[in-house]
């Protein structure tokens, strides 16, 4: 695979345009064009030349919308195809405040945790930061937006992949995300899930990218969490809280927990206590989610009526606490499950 070209900031574009022989007006346009979601090949405003140039190093396209599944609910769920093959998965969900992307940070995943689908074929590699970008880039383009007036207003990274796994591309995605040369999007509208990469969680409180951390708690226990989580067997749940403690400490942004609801396995009323007396009195919220079942997996949801009992304990024990509303079910909207379809579907000959 040749280098992304969105892997690069305005600086390295002007030091690429600089190396062939171009004026910096040349990295502006190309800039320009790149933000609108164009190939290198489509920016109309650079001289043939020079973007035959550009092509011998770099790809052209690097992230390519293969197919789009519009839900009930008008959540889009695309598969996109990357220069080298490989599909990742993204989705954009429609709320009254604006358009919330998901995007992928990883190939699949090697965490492992027994509820989800990115991590069954392991990991096949890292995302670079302008593949993750152009995810957006992409899909901002395709529904009308443009620089200055987005149609996509908030990130979450919550696709397939663990972040944190991917620290210095998601970092560099993230800060070219923000910049005000690039799509200038506000760290408060971007969200990070991580299932509790410790050292990592404590290196990106210094990055000055203060978004919304969000952590994958799934248990109240480490023996039981290690069920279903095996990066469990490395940190423990009291490293995780104190890890968010420091980020709160260090940006004034409080943090969130994921809490899929697994029947059987960690929502009855024990487990409601033990959340309350481990984020009592911490700057957080709780965001229930009903297990999204994966067909390769036996881990089953709770009911509806359990879901919002539990909810409603922690709130009675004085946690900030919602229940996700299910987005976008009807189109495979949990974590990987519509790559493994479609792979699964495409080795078949389907
Ligand atoms: N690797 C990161 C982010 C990716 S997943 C992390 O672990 O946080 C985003 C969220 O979806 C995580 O909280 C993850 O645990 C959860 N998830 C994965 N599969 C799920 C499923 N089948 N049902 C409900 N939640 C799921």
């Amino acid at each position: 695979m040749k280098a992304i070209i969105q892997d690069l900031d305005a600086q390295g574009l002007k030091a690429v345009a600089a190396r062939f022989g171009q004026p910096a007006f040349r990295a502006k346009q190309l800039h320009e064009g790149l933000l609108q979601g164009k190939n290198i090949s489509a920016v109309t405003t650079l001289p043939a030349a020079f973007k035959e140039a550009l092509l011998g190093e770099f790809e052209d396209c690097a992230v390519r919308v293969e197919r789009v599944f519009e839900g009930s609910d008008g959540t889009k769920k695309y598969l996109f195809a990357l220069a080298d093959g490989n599909i990742v998965e993204g989705v954009l969900m429609k709320y009254s405040y604006g358009n919330t992307q998901c995007v992928s940070t990883q190939v699949g995943c090697r965490m492992g945790c027994k509820f989800c689908a990115s991590t069954l074929g392991g990991l096949v590699r890292n995302l670079t930061a302008g593949e993750i970008l152009s995810q957006i880039l992409v899909v901002n383009a395709l529904e009308g937006g443009t620089k200055s007036a987005r149609a996509v207003t908030n990130v979450v990274l919550m696709g397939s992949g663990e972040p944190f796994d991917n620290y210095a591309n998601v970092v560099a995605f993230l800060k070219n995300l923000c910049s005000p040369e690039g799509l200038n999007i506000s760290p408060r509208n971007i969200s990070l899930s991580t299932c509790g990469l410790v050292d990592k969680m404590y290196a990106f409180a210094e990055e000055g990218i203060p978004l919304n951390l969000t952590v994958s708690l799934h248990a109240t226990t480490d023996a039981e969490r290690a069920r279903t989580m095996p990066v469990a067997n490395k940190w423990s749940i009291a490293e995780i809280l104190g890890a968010c403690d420091n980020y709160f400490k260090r940006t004034g942004r409080r943090f969130i927990f994921e809490y899929s609801l697994i029947e059987g396995e960690n929502c009855d009323g024990r487990h409601a206590g033990e959340l309350v007396e481990l984020l009592k009195g911490r700057p957080c919220h709780v965001n229930l989610i009903r297990l999204n079942e994966v067909k390769e997996r036996t881990l089953k949801a709770t009911d509806s009526k359990s879901a919002y009992r539990f909810l409603g304990l922690l709130q009675k024990g004085g946690l900030s606490a919602t229940l996700r509303r299910q987005i976008g079910s009807d189109i495979g909207g949990a974590c990987g499950q519509l790559r493994a379809g479609y792979l699964g579907n495409r080795s078949e000959g389907r």
